[in-house]
């Protein structure tokens, strides 16, 4: 782990005057935000539509690995990959709960670097941090996200919703995440090995970004709505496209059908999937943690999202009770399988 210059241990403020400290400069915002953090609650008030509740935890050495992952970074992702779920859902999130176990081996100003990437995520997608719990841990640091959000009743999607001859949209692009976090263990092995070495990580730059610091599209929703486009069902890309295609094919009972040369790759990351010999339509079934937005919407509305630079046709849904098929570049039918992460690991 990075030495920090300066290390004040935890107990020099105590639990509450932790708290106090860490949450001291989180503006509330929202108008359904009535009381924030400070009592045994927050007061939240929604006049109308659907509140949405979505939580995730983040464990060291299962989700992140800090001798990598900035802590500023680590507090930003934790909140966009909560946000993620609430957009998912085509809704706006409004607030947030952080939730934080840490040992003596953190000091008080590392544990500011997290929040400082809490408050940023806060800003940039607008929502209040109104509450969380505080505890010790004998070890790792476990953070825990909930994120409260909200939606007209009509506009909600859930991952059930396709219908047959709908078509499959994703935004953004895949495989950048999985691949960043190749590139990140191979210079933490290059750098154990020689703690001098200088990693050069220019070349790398959009996959690692993508794996240090993953933005939630809050931007998806918000497109949808200008271009008149309402999805029929939505769920975010965290396990690979292969595993989320699963999940709407078997929420909502029907089939469908992706191409792989419609499989949205960025340049740079087709370049590092070569240079680790993967194939890239691998790492974008498998690779996860891209958090794009996947959802399906009538053939009607096809020309409505046509030729727009977010957003790609990768397929359609077929008949019900049919399975999810890839339709290789050489036309050959393959059945989508669920394999993750540890298939991508095997076949390295
Ligand atoms: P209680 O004992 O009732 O659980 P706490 O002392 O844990 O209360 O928390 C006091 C207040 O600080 C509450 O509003 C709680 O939601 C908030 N809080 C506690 N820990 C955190 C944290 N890590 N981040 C944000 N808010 C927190
Ligand atoms: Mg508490």
């Amino acid at each position: 782990m990075a030495q920090e210059e300066q290390f004040s241990s935890l107990g020099q403020l105590g639990e509450f005057g932790l708290i106090d400290h860490l949450t001291r400069d989180f503006p509330l915002n929202q108008a359904s935000t009535i009381k924030g953090i400070g009592d045994d609650a927050a007061i939240l008030e929604f006049l109308s539509g659907r509140t949405v509740v979505s939580t995730d935890m983040l464990v060291e050495g299962v989700h992140f690995d800090l001798s990598y992952m900035p802590p500023q970074h680590l507090g930003y992702k934790a909140v966009a990959v909560n946000l993620s779920d609430i957009y998912a859902m085509n809704a706006k999130p409004s607030q947030i709960t952080v939730s934080l176990a840490v040992s003596n081996r953190f000091g008080i100003e590392y544990l500011d670097k997290i929040y400082e990437g809490i408050r940023h995520a806060c800003e940039v997608h607008e929502v209040d941090l109104v509450g969380g719990d505080t505890t010790s841990s004998y070890s790792g640091l476990i953070l825990s996200i909930t994120a409260i959000g909200e939606v007209d009743e009509n506009r909600i999607t859930e991952r059930g919703g396709a219908k047959e001859n709908d078509l499959l949209v994703i935004s953004g692009d895949l495989g950048g995440a999985y691949m960043g976090l190749q590139v990140l263990e191979r210079e933490k092995s290059v750098f154990q090995a020689n703690p001098d070495a200088q990693p050069d990580l220019s070349e790398y730059s959009y996959a690692v970004q993508r794996q240090l610091k993953p933005e939630a599209r809050k931007d998806i929703p918000d497109l949808l709505e200008k271009l008149g486009v309402l999805p029929s069902s939505m769920i975010d890309v965290s396990d690979g496209l292969s595993s989320e295609v699963l999940h709407l094919s078997k929420a909502s009972g029907m089939g469908f059908q992706i191409y792989e040369d419609k499989i949205p790759v960025d340049p740079t990351i087709s370049k590092v999937c070569e240079e680790f010999k993967l194939s890239s339509t691998t790492v974008a079934l498998n690779g996860g943690e891209d958090y794009e937005l996947l959802f399906t919407i009538p053939l009607a509305d096809h020309d409505k999202i046509k030729g727009n630079p977010h957003l790609t046709v990768i397929g359609h849904v077929t008949e019900a009770g049919a399975k999810p098929m890839l339709i290789a570049r050489d036309g050959a039918a393959v059945p989508l399988q669920a394999q993750g992460w540890n298939a991508l690991k095997e076949s390295e």
